[in-house]
Formats: C-alpha cells, structure tokens, sequence
C-alpha cells in the first residue's frame, strides 16, 4: 500500500496531463479540482486497504470523464422513431422552420419585446401575439402564457377567485406530470362545485348547482382518455345558452389547440378552437405544443373584457413567456394563417397526414440503404405498425404506419441501448424480439442518422 500511495502522481501533474489531452475545452481552476478529487478518492481506497489504478494515464482519463459529467449538458436534440408524435419526454412538438427561424431571430441579440418602434413607448409582450391568436380562433382577445397548466391556474385565479366554479364529475381529468383540475381549481382558491356523474352530466345539473357566488361554468375535455357506453355530456351550445341565461361566463379547456378540422384528414374528430369560440365559448385554453404543434405554451382566447382582467392579475407576470417561445409562437400562427399549408409547413400535422403509402416507401428507401451494411446474422425488414398522437391527445387514434425492422443475433434490449446511448440518441422501441424504428415520426435527416449509427452500431456489437 505504501509503494502504491508513494506512485499516486500529484494533482499538479495530473492536471497538466488532462489539460494535454483536453486542450483548451475547461478552464483550469475546474481542471485541477478536478484533478484533486479523483487522487484524494484513490488515496483513500488505498488508505482502506482497498486496490485503486494509480497510473497517472488511467487517472487522467478518470479526471476527462469527471470534468464531462460536472459540466455537459444532458438536454441535447434526439431522433424520434417511436412513432408517438407528441412524445412528452421528447420534448412534444418539433417546430417548424418558421418557428426555428424566429426563435433564433429572438435569441440573436436585442427584440422588441416590450417596446414600439413607432412610438418609442413602452409596449407589452403580449402584443405580439393577440392580433395573430385573434385571426387563426376568431376570438376577441388572447394572451399566452408558460404553459397550459399556468393558462388555466391563471384564468381561475383572475375570474374565480373565493367563487364558485362548476365541473362535470365526468372531466376532473389528470394529465400526464401532475395536472389535476381539483388541485389546479384549490391553488387557484376557486371553489370547485362538482356536478352530475361520472358517466352523465346534464345542462339541468349545472343549472341547479348555480348560486349567486357561481363565477365560472368550466368545461374540460378528456383529452386522454375516453368514456364510453351509458354516457351523456351537456353539449357547448346548452352550455353556452345556460351562462347567457344567467351571466355566468363559460370557460373550455380543450387542452390540445387544434386549429383544424382533423376528420378532414381521415382522423377522429378533436374540439377546435375556432369551433368552440363560434360556438359562442366565453374563454377558450389549449397548449401551444400539442397538436397546434409550436413551442411549450398556454393560450388563453376569448371575450376582451375577461382577458382585461387576465392579463392585469399578478399572476400573469409570474406565468409570463420568453422572448424566443414568443417568436416561436407567433410565427407557428402565421403558418395557419393559411391552414391548407400548414398541413404541409407545421411537422406535427405533416407527421399526422403522412399516408402509409409515403411511409412505407420511406421505411423501404432504409431498408435498401442498409442492404450489405449489416453483419451476417442481423436482419432487416419493413414491417407494418401503428403510429400514436401521444401528448394526451386522440387516445383513440391509431395511425398506420411501417418501421424498419431490425433483428440481431443477440438480444434486442443490446441494439435498442446502443441506440439510446449515441450520439444523438434514438429512441426506438422493442417488440416481438424485433427493435422498431417506425417512420412517421422522423424528421428530414433523421434517416441518415439512423443508418449511420446503425452501421457503426453492427460492427461493435
Ligand atoms: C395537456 C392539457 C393540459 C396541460 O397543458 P400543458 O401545456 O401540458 O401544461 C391542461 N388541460 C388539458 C385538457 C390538457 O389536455
């Protein structure tokens, strides 16, 4: 052991020589401190008798690995090829190249983000996105906030407050990563005054359940999941006459923000927000990076004199959104601007639109790529699979889709790590022995990652 202690290389040398290796990527202080760390843990595994590498190369490469541990970042981009297009852990929504386009416009420098050019007056950040929120949903008003989450906390803080707010038992609904209604409602100190069934809710049960302390009539949607059977739910038009009745405002959660009639696609039917403000809908919520497929928000549209009161409440500034979210939002607007287009221009709808015929000749074009790359034994076919929404969103729809198929002399879960663990990683998933690499949610390029990877991966494994 003594002999042992009496090689370990001093922290000086250890420094210098990872500096060597590592030319310029860390700052000094960080190297050495490093450098400290890794010689006074092999100190004291030898102090305790226990066996540690003291070669001053080994320790180096210990000090290299410490130093990208402390200081990489672990949110880098990644490939999709689970075929769940809003993939939550994957960051939801891709934005589309308008919306990358004025992120990085935002982010270069200086934005006139609360000012206006012509005036030379301070501005508000909101405006630059109420004119664009009011033509794509039709609405009076709206204002964008972090998230959806936030949208509804916010709109129940402003309008409800110490009041009455009234819910379906059938829509106190849980969204993934701890959204629950009752609990949003209780933070926001509304109270919240369940009504009907599970399974049945009348217009007539809202009705008896008013008071004069009533503020809200809330409707939410089921966004993930679905009842079936001996049901019944009071439709927005009965709930629409019934707030008019009493000058009780209605407020929508339709949650995902579709801007478009999906059944015109062949999709099921999903509640749109312009549909739900013809419908004569008080305030309408959604989330920006759902099926609207822009940056991580919450937008709140609806009747000026609510959002008035939305936007001046305290919370609006503690839920408030960044320069480059904003630009991302807005410019995933202009892209519905012309919703024909959007269908091509916005990647959530182009991955929902994508028709097996175009998938499958895509999964094929890989396939032939691939041919003669893989070592003997591995084989590769295109298979027929099923594609999700994700996100919370159309639980039912179940879209056709192909994946290229991979299948190694080993056991599946090896290739799907060494997927997961390149760089980038590609997440992939396992079924029937067999590693799926589904198609319809790939992104221009993303292809090429994936043979690439795949050829380096076959040669190792
Ligand atoms: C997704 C969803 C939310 C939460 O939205 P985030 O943008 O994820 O905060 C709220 N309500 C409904 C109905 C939803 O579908």
């Amino acid at each position: 052991m003594a002999a042992d202690l009496s090689r370990l290389p001093s922290v000086e040398r250890l420094a210098q020589l990872t500096e060597q290796r590592a030319a310029g990527k860390y700052p000094r202080p960080l190297i050495v401190a490093c450098a400290r760390e890794i010689v006074d843990a092999a100190r004291a595994r030898l102090l305790r008798n226990e066996s540690a590498d003291v070669a001053p190369e080994a320790l180096a490469l210990d000090v290299a690995s410490l130093l990208q541990r402390r200081t990489a970042s672990t949110l880098t981009r990644a490939v999709n090829a689970t075929g769940i297009i809003l993939h939550t852990n994957l960051g939801r929504a891709p934005l589309s190249e308008r919306a990358r386009a004025a992120a990085m416009e935002a982010a270069l420098g200086y934005a006139t983000l609360e000012v206006e050019p012509e005036g030379g007056r301070r501005g508000s950040r909101h405006q630059h996105l109420e004119p664009l929120l009011t033509q794509v949903t039709g609405a009076e008003a709206g204002i964008a906030v972090n998230n959806n989450a936030a949208a509804v906390l916010l709109a129940l803080s402003a309008l409800a407050q110490g009041k009455e707010v009234i819910v379906s038992r059938g829509e106190l609904v849980e969204i993934g990563g701890s959204f629950r209604l009752p609990e949003v409602m209780a933070q926001s100190g509304a109270v919240l005054v369940e009504v009907g069934t599970t399974n049945r809710t009348y217009s007539r049960d809202y009705e008896r359940a008013i008071t004069p302390n009533t503020a809200l009539l809330l409707k939410v949607h089921r966004s993930n999941f679905v009842i079936d059977g001996f049901v019944h739910e009071a439709s927005i038009d009965d709930l629409v006459d019934l707030g008019r009745r009493h000058g009780i405002p209605l407020m929508y959660d339709v949650g995902s923000g579709c801007l478009v009639d999906l059944r015109t696609k062949g999709l099921p039917y999903e509640p749109a927000v312009p549909e739900a403000i013809r419908a004569g809908c008080d305030l309408v919520t959604f989330s920006g990076d759902k099926l609207l497929g822009g940056p991580q928000a919450g937008v709140i549209v609806g009747r000026g004199r609510y959002l008035e009161r939305i936007r001046s409440h305290p919370l609006a500034r503690a839920v408030r959104m960044d320069k480059l979210d904003i630009g991302a939002l807005a410019a995933t607007l202009q892209d519905y601007l012309d919703p024909e287009r959007a269908w091509q221009t916005v990647p959530v709808l182009k991955m929902l639109a994508a028709s097996p015929e175009e998938l499958r000749a895509s999964a094929e074009r890989m396939r032939q790529s691939l041919a003669g790359r893989l070592p003997a034994g591995w084989q590769s076919e295109v298979i027929a699979t099923t594609a999700e929404v994700g996100g919370g969103s159309l639980p039912e729809a179940h879209l056709p889709s192909f994946a290229l198929a991979i299948r190694t002399p080993s056991s599946p879960d090896r290739l799907e790590t060494a997927l997961r663990t390149h760089t980038p990683p590609i997440f992939a998933r396992i079924s029937q022995n067999t590693v799926l690499l589904d198609v319809r949610t790939l992104l221009p390029g993303d292809d090429a990652t994936i043979l690439e990877a795949l050829g380096g991966i076959a040669s190792k494994l």
